[in-house]
């Protein structure tokens, strides 16, 4: 988890914002309620709310094949600069 660059950061953040918010969502339907978040909060600007949907997804597939991050890879396997 540490010296993550700012890309995998973000999609670590969205992949959790993505999962804690399908999980109210389904949690939320046995309870009668409706806990999207992201709906409840972006719901006026349906646009935004989809592009939330979209960057989860992407930053789920970058999660699974953007292994190749050089942050991802073995210290060894990097060069880190002291510049
Ligand atoms: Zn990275």
């Amino acid at each position: 988890m540490e010296n993550r660059c700012t890309v995998c950061s973000t999609a670590f953040v969205l992949v959790a914002i993505g999962a804690l918010n399908w999980g109210l969502v389904g949690l939320g339907h046995f309870f009668e309620r409706n806990w999207n978040m992201v709906q409840l909060l972006l719901g006026r600007w349906p646009q935004v709310e989809w592009a939330v949907y979209i960057a989860v997804g992407i930053a789920g597939l970058f999660m699974l094949f953007g292994k190749n991050c050089s942050c991802r890879k073995k210290p060894e396997e990097v060069y880190r600069s002291t510049a």
